[in-house]
């Protein structure tokens, strides 16, 4: 495995640390949770590789591998969103941001997490939630050829001028 430079980890725990504030706005727990506490509880395979808590993919910690499917992301089994405390009347009952509740994620199982949980109702959302095994899957289809100029003369006529 390679081990993680000072820089994934710096990048790691910037993450953790605005997920914790995130939790502080919410009102739920906000634990001050350490990278390496995290690090020492994923999931690993022999060779050491962290792996993702979902899928069981070997995750990439490369700052530099923004797109990549495997790239090591913070997820919550209970995720942080407006709905984890509906009104600051209600008791507590998400578990908030605790080291218990977050674990590794790749990137894929992250979005296709956070889009099915936070917006099961938002179309849009769903559209573009990546699906596992469907590369492209994504994007949006292309709406077909724009109407050309004798489509619109065609158009005018049907009319009758
Ligand atoms: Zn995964």
């Amino acid at each position: 495995m390679t081990p993680l430079t000072p820089e994934d980890i710096a990048r790691l725990q910037k993450c953790l640390d605005s997920h914790r504030r995130k939790a502080n706005k919410l009102g739920v727990p906000a634990d001050d949770v350490r990278v390496d506490d995290l690090l020492a509880k994923s999931l690993r395979d022999p060779d050491g590789n962290h792996l993702c808590k979902t899928c069981g993919c070997v995750l990439c910690f490369n700052p530099d591998a923004v797109r990549e499917d495997n790239k090591a992301h913070i997820g919550h089994m209970h995720h942080l969103s407006g709905k984890a405390r509906p009104s600051p009347l209600e008791p507590i009952t998400h578990p908030g941001h605790v080291l218990s509740n977050i674990d590794l994620q790749c990137k894929l199982c992250n979005e296709t997490d956070n889009h099915q949980t936070v917006a099961p109702c938002n179309a849009k959302a769903r559209k573009m939630t990546p699906v596992k095994g469907r590369p492209n899957s994504g994007s949006i289809r292309s709406r077909g050829k724009l109407p050309t100029k004798a489509d619109k003369a065609r158009w005018l006529a049907s009319k009758g001028g």
